[in-house]
């Protein structure tokens, strides 16, 4: 089971926490729909050192980004 570092609450089960996905930023609205839809579903599930967002929705329900390996599911500084 993987144990995430909650910034607010210390370390905790994943169980606690619910997976926001890679963090990415918003294009303004007057884009097409081909820029609009890469920002909604292009991802780009790297193998190893990911930024990802992390909701403690069991816990304080603060959202948090941190820097997981992919391969092995440790959190990296
Ligand atoms: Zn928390």
């Amino acid at each position: 089971m993987l144990a995430l570092p909650c910034p607010h609450c210390g370390t905790r089960d994943e169980a606690e926490f619910q997976f926001g996905g890679e963090p990415a930023i918003r294009p303004p609205s007057a884009v097409t729909d081909t820029v609009w839809a890469d920002y909604v579903y292009m991802r780009s599930n790297e193998k190893g050192p990911h930024r990802e967002l992390w909701c403690h929705a069991g816990g304080c329900g603060q959202w948090f980004v941190l820097t997981r390996d992919t391969a092995t599911h440790a959190v990296l500084p």
